[in-house]
This record gives C-alpha cells, sequence and structure tokens, in this order.
C-alpha cells in the first residue's frame, strides 16, 4: 500500500542552480538542493524529511565505518519534450534495495519513503533536471548502519537517503576490457547480487591495475572454475553469437540483478531476438571469435544504458571487434533511451510520472 503522505520540507535559502554549468555536466559532479532523509530507531522509521543538502554529523564509532552494512541504487529521471518528468522502473529499485537490505541484515525501507518520497526530492528540484537528449538527473538512493558500537552485529539504528544531481549525455569510448584471472568479485553464497559498496571496495584494485594496463575494465569470472563469465564493473554483459544474444543467468546469486539487463532482455525478445539467460564460458566466446560467429559485446547499466565492447583480451588472446559492425544493440540502445525520454509511448509502463 502506498499512502501519499506529505513530507516535511526545509527549503534551501538561495539555490545552488546558478552554479550548474549545464553544458558540462559530466557525472556526480553536482548536486540538487535538497535531500531526503529518513531514520530507523527502534524498529521503526522515523522523522521522513527533506532538508538542503548538507553534512552529516556523525561519531567515530558509525558502525557502517567499520563493518560497511551499506547498500545503494542507482536511477535516473528525464525529461520530455513538454517538460513532463519520468522516473525509470522505480518500485524496481525499490524492490532490488530490499533484497539487498534483506542479505545484509538491514531493515526494508518502506514503498512510500522509497517512490513516494523520491517523487517528492524530485519535484522540489526538477529545474535541476537538464533536457539534453540523454541528460538526466541522477538518482542515489542509500541505506547504512548508524549505531554507535564497535560490536560485530547487525546494526539496531540506520539512515536512509536519497541525493540527486544533473548528469550529462553518456558519450561512452568502446571500452577495451581483459578476463581478470587473479581476483575475483563473487562466490556462490556471498554478496554478489547485492548492491553494496564492499563489492566495489574488492573491485577497485583490479579497476586500477587495469587502468595502468591502458584497459578500462575487466570481465570477472566466476570464483569456482574461473571459466564462466560474470559481469563487468558496473554493468552486466550481453554477447551476440550468432543470431543468439547471450548473457549469463543469475540464478547463482553472484552477479547484480540489472533492471537496464532485465528491460533490454524484455525488449529485444520483444523485437524478435533469441535471448538466452544462460553460463557462458570464456572458451565458448574464443571459439565464436575464432568462426567469425561474435558478432556483437556489450555491457548495460544505468549510467551507459549500453556501453559496446571493442577489445576483449583472455590471457594473451586478443579479440578485436568492429563496433560500427553492432547494429543490433546499436539499435536498442537508441530504443530504450528514446523509452526513458516517454518518446515511445510507455508500451511496458515502465515511466513513473513525477
Ligand atoms: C548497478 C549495477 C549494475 C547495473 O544495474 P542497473 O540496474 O542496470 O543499473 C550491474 N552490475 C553491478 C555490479 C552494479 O552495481
Amino acid at each position: 500500500m502506498v499512502e501519499a503522505v506529505q513530507i516535511p520540507v526545509e527549503h534551501i535559502k538561495e539555490s545552488k542552480l546558478p552554479q550548474v554549468d549545464f553544458k558540462n555536466l559530466g557525472f556526480g559532479k553536482y548536486f540538487s538542493d535538497h535531500m531526503l532523509e529518513a531514520d530507523y530507531v527502534n524498529g521503526e522509521w522515523t522523522s521522513v524529511r527533506i532538508r538542503p543538502y548538507q553534512e552529516l554529523g556523525f561519531l567515530p564509532a558509525l558502525s557502517v565505518l567499520h563493518y560497511s552494512q551499506t547498500i545503494f541504487e542507482g536511477q535516473k529521471a528525464h525529461k520530455d519534450e513538454n517538460g513532463n518528468v519520468h522516473i525509470f522502473r522505480p518500485h524496481e529499485n525499490w524492490k532490488r534495495l530490499n533484497r539487498s537490505a534483506e542479505r545484509m541484515a538491514m531493515p526494508q525501507v518502506p514503498e512510500e519513503i522509497f517512490v513516494e518520497g523520491m517523487k517528492q526530492l524530485i519535484e522540489l528540484d526538477k529545474d535541476f533536471i537538464p533536457s539534453g537528449y540523454d541528460e538526466s538527473l541522477y538518482i542515489r538512493p542509500f541505506l547504512f548502519a548508524t549505531e554507535e558500537t564497535l560490536g560485530v552485529k547487525a546494526a539496531n539504528a540506520y539512515k536512509f537517503m536519497i541525493i540527486t544531481g544533473p548528469v550529462g549525455a553518456y558519450f561512452a569510448e568502446p571500452a577495451r576490457i581483459y578476463v581478470e584471472e587473479k581476483f575475483t568479485r563473487a562466490a556462490p553464497g556471498g554478496t554478489g547480487a547485492v548492491k553494496t559498496g564492499g563489492n566495489y571496495a574488492a573491485s577497485l584494485l583490479s579497476s586500477a591495475e587495469a587502468r595502468k594496463q591502458g584497459y578500462d575494465q575487466v570481465l570477472w569470472m566466476d570464483a569456482i572454475e574461473h571459466k564462466y563469465v560474470q559481469e563487468v564493473g558496473a554493468m552486466n554483459i550481453f554477447f551476440m553469437i550468432g543470431d543468439k544474444i547471450i548473457t549469463p543467468d543469475l540464478s547463482d546469486g553472484t552477479i547484480l540483478a540489472g533492471i537496464t539487463r532485465m528491460s533490454l532482455i524484455e525488449m529485444f525478445k520483444d523485437a524478435g531476438h533469441k535471448v538466452e539467460e544462460r553460463r557462458i564460458s570464456i572458451d565458448e566466446i574464443i571459439e565464436a571469435y575464432k568462426s567469425g560467429q561474435l558478432k556483437e559485446v556489450f555491457g548495460s547499466g544505468t549510467a551507459a544504458t549500453i556501453s559496446h565492447v571493442k577489445e576483449l583480451k583472455y590471457k594473451d588472446f586478443v579479440m578485436e571487434l568492429d563496433v560500427d559492425a553492432m547494429t543490433v544493440s546499436s539499435q536498442m540502445k537508441k530504443e530504450l533511451l528514446d523509452y526513458k525520454e516517454n518518446k515511445s509511448g510507455d508500451k511496458y509502463g515502465w515511466l513513473e510520472r513525477v
């Protein structure tokens, strides 16, 4: 049940809007005027409020700093040609946050705080939403432990927040990636499917090493056999082999269930493509490359929608791919972007009007 609660607002005294360079938005550089905040204490959510984006006070024993109970979401809202604002599939992000919360022994966040609170926050700061193609308001909901204790246990106090900020169009250069052979990202029974800071912390050394070698990202392999492909950085991965679009399945809980991934699978199927969610080994990818059947490789995620891969390296074997020939995913990237910008009539009911 979603109750339309009006959340108390403390308005900013002087808007930071004039400081935003809308011609140079980048990503994660600007923050809107307000933030949403709610505290979980004594088993219930209290004091849901919106106030100016500002510092938070905390003491050194803040439990998240020590034991990392922290989870987040990443979403976008777009302004359409008539100036109406839509959030893409916010209920899916809400459900995923609560799946993450369950695995991390954190409390569930009610839908009226997550979805309704998000809508009220965005309505308040809607002047921050850019209107150029592929420009959007990035939305970052997050939940973290706030108990002041060094005791190792699930905390008894948490804070849920939403901050937002305008982001530019994502002109991604096609990526060069290699298969990571030393480190792994996630093992069955672990937290690979959870959107938590710890997964990222553990991946940063690999990313730094990749960059040193002139690569953009690493392709993670399964932690047991080092044979099956999992995902890339903050993106799920797809391979088009012959006329089949293949992406690793989510069954062993090691891969983040991307909402872009889920949306693309549905749209590819509706466009008449064959889509397979299953285990895919690096050997199968190499064989397909050698026989000329590896047609397209791309990552999917909220930030870039679809990001093409132009080089994939495994040990000493380099696969060079022709991104200009990746017409199926290029076409679908445009379709999904148009969809988010409310240009195609919301046939799946994925847009939530603010
Ligand atoms: C967020 C994320 C994705 C992509 O998910 P979307 O919902 O499509 O943005 C993929 N992998 C990881 C590890 C992520 O954190």
